[in-house]
């Protein structure tokens, strides 16, 4: 099944063939800002498996210190994907699982950067808790 995502405009439009298995949920202050919103949620996609449908010329980006980049609709301001130094060396980007309108049978698996955890998020699942990247 392909999975489906748009910005919140309907500008920016997009279809991943295939996911990779880690998703986490990620508390790090720089998700936070980008989404506005307590965490993120991203989707790890290898490059060939993403496929632009629409407004790609849309797509604004800004590049981090550490040389992550986040990328967002410069219409209506959805944050769309992630791409750190690691993604760039894997060929993998990250997309907010937030912005699919039809998703294939994605689970979170973990909580990352709990360290940096908004207080006055109550989390509850059963889902580990790492303070930082997976430890
Ligand atoms: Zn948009
Ligand atoms: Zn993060």
């Amino acid at each position: 099944m392909r999975s489906v995502g748009s910005c919140l405009c309907g500008a920016i439009q997009f279809e991943v063939a295939q996911f990779e298995p880690l998703v986490g949920h990620c508390h790090c202050k720089m998700c936070q800002k980008f989404h506005g919103a307590a965490f993120s949620t991203f989707g790890e996609v290898k490059r060939e498996h993403l496929h632009w449908q629409s407004g790609l010329h849309l797509l604004g980006h800004y590049r981090a210190e550490n040389e992550s980049e986040r990328s967002f609709c410069q219409r209506c301001g959805s944050s769309l994907l992630f791409e750190s130094r690691f993604n760039r060396a894997q060929g993998t980007v990250e997309i907010a699982l937030a912005a699919f309108d039809v998703l294939e049978a994605v689970m979170p698996d973990a909580h990352i950067y709990c360290q940096s955890k908004a207080q006055w998020l109550t989390m509850d699942d059963a889902l580990p808790k790492f303070s930082g990247y997976r430890k």
